[in-house]
């Protein structure tokens, strides 16, 4: 399933992740460990370790290594957090957040790739991730309050019902913009209803839509 070339591979990933400027060596170990080709289409399995994004099913994105490594430097996870992803797609994100954090929740809107998903991640070892089908406009009330918050869809704006579900002190990163072009953007819960946003350039994004596919 892993095999001696595909660690290679995940080394020079780490290295070029490394020139691009990812810093957090917890985040790095976990993009070396984490089997990425095991998240993308056989036909795709090739280009794996490439610094690339992919397309998946339902028309959807597993996202270039860079984007999250970056989202997840961003959150700067620690060990005792419970984080909540919006737009699970591949999987991939969630697995490289679930070695960093205590408790992850990650949830999807198209209920195919849940399922296919779902049965992926407990496949390979990742069953301690909590999937999750439906709308992540309106997060995961249950689970409130989360620590972090990582948004891998690109937002024309921020759900007020994902900021009332973090935690004080906690984090929220996000692309956010008004056209293709999203900002990754972090907020900070200062207090309840305080936040403080920070900017870190512009990405390209399969689009956040409201409502869950059945
Ligand atoms: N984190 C993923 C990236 C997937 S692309 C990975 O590592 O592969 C973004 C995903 O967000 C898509 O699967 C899309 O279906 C999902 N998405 C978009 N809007 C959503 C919403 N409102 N709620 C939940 N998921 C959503």
């Amino acid at each position: 399933m892993d095999s001696y070339r595909h660690k290679g591979l995940r080394k020079n990933l780490v290295e070029t992740l490394i020139e691009k400027g990812i810093t957090d060596s917890n985040v790095l170990n976990a993009i070396g460990n984490v089997p990425r080709h095991l998240f993308l289409d056989k036909a795709f399995e090739e280009w794996s370790y490439k610094d690339q994004a992919f397309p998946i099913n339902d028309g959807q994105t597993i996202s270039q290594p860079y984007t999250v490594a970056l989202q997840t430097q961003l959150l700067d996870v620690q060990s005792t957090d419970k984080v909540l992803e919006v737009g699970t797609g591949s999987g991939y994100q969630a697995a490289v957040l679930s070695c960093l954090c205590k408790r992850i929740y990650s949830i999807e809107r198209h209920k195919t790739l849940y399922v296919k998903t779902s049965k992926l991640l407990r496949n390979i070892g990742y069953g301690s991730i909590r999937t999750l089908h439906g709308d992540g406009y309106l997060g995961a009330e249950r689970y409130a309050p989360y620590d972090k918050i990582i948004i891998t869809a690109g937002a024309s704006n921020i759900p007020k019902q994902l900021l009332q579900q973090l935690s004080v002190g906690g984090y929220l990163v996000i692309p956010v913009g008004d056209n293709d072009a999203k900002t990754m953007t972090r907020i900070t819960k200062v207090d309840d209803g305080k936040y403080e946003s920070e900017a870190f350039g512009v990405f390209k994004f399969v689009p956040f839509l409201k409502g869950a596919v059945h």
